[in-house]
């Protein structure tokens, strides 16, 4: 695919992204709440990411406002729901960002929900790499993503972290408004680690491949079994960063179900089932 044609899936009928919205982002704003400029909350230095990622120095994370999800429970709902702050940007000043962080020693840079500005980040990488950009990009994803996007991304993209959230469309769709959620990040994932591989690390430092992430939602255990399921069946040697800083918010407080933190039998229930799986990766500490 041509950068001509990821151009022509925006255009005046936008279909980046599965939600395949048909708008014209020039003039109107897609379920991604934003339109055709590049839109970011916040850029710089993050250290909270997997060990390989943010090394001793730093991920150099740049938070994109909009989201083409639509999770009640979303961590980040201040930027990716509300867009309570945020700044309009051209292809130029984003690359003199990616510049900027890798000049302050960043290990990669961290674009952080960047599906729905894929097109625009890509011309970003092109003018940056131009200026002497040279670190490894990481897209930061819940997967939400089409697979023809992640082929597209092979010359611009080396490491994939890559939400898989749900294993169970009921609860995609009640939780994050998306009926095929499953079907497309599973594909998805497939076309990531096809085209990036196992997690590539040296001297400590991730530089490509494929960390898959699952947040463990409270009382939903089951889902969580069966997403461990698909990876241990579907992606061979699978680094997995199993998460569980979960915490009400946004309108999570509306599923009482999900309206607390997760308790830790629930927690250690799904690090028995991984390690019973034998799958690798990060696991948070309880
Ligand atoms: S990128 Fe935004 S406007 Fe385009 S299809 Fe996705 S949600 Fe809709």
């Amino acid at each position: 695919m041509a950068l001509l044609d990821i151009e022509k899936l925006v255009g005046t009928s936008c279909r980046l992204c599965p939600r395949n919205c048909k708008l014209n982002r020039n003039i109107e704003t897609g379920l991604c709440k934003t339109n055709n400029k590049i839109e970011i909350a916040s850029f710089n230095l993050h250290f909270g990411e997997e060990p390989p990622i943010s090394g001793n120095y730093g991920s150099g994370t740049v938070f994109f406002a909009g989201c083409n999800m639509a999770c009640v429970f979303c961590q980040n709902y201040p930027i990716s729901q509300l867009k309570s702050a945020y700044k309009t940007i051209d292809e130029y000043a984003l690359a003199d960002i990616f510049l900027e962080l890798q000049n302050r020693k960043a290990h990669n840079i961290n674009l952080v929900t960047p599906s729905h500005f894929v097109h625009l980040i890509c011309k970003s990488i092109g003018i940056a790499r131009r200026k002497g950009f040279n670190i490894p990009v990481c897209y930061n994803t819940s997967s939400y993503d089409k697979p023809e996007i992640i082929e597209y991304l092979k010359d611009f993209v080396d490491i994939y972290l890559a939400d898989l959230k749900y294993a169970d469309n009921d609860l995609s769709y009640k939780y994050s408004g998306i009926s095929d959620y499953f079907e497309v990040a599973t594909k998805s994932i497939l076309k990531m680690q096809q085209t990036k591989g196992h997690l590539s690390i040296k001297n400590k430092i991730a530089s490509s491949g494929l960390i898959i992430r699952h947040l463990v939602i409270p009382n939903n255990i089951g889902n969580s079994k069966k997403v461990l399921d698909w990876i241990a069946s579907n992606i061979e040697h699978p680094t997995v960063s199993l998460m569980r800083q979960y915490f009400p918010a946004y309108k999570a407080f509306n599923y009482p179900e999900i309206a607390h933190k997760l308790v830790n039998y629930q927690w250690n229930e799904i690090l028995e089932y991984t390690d019973k799986l034998g799958i690798d990766g990060y696991f948070q500490v309880a």
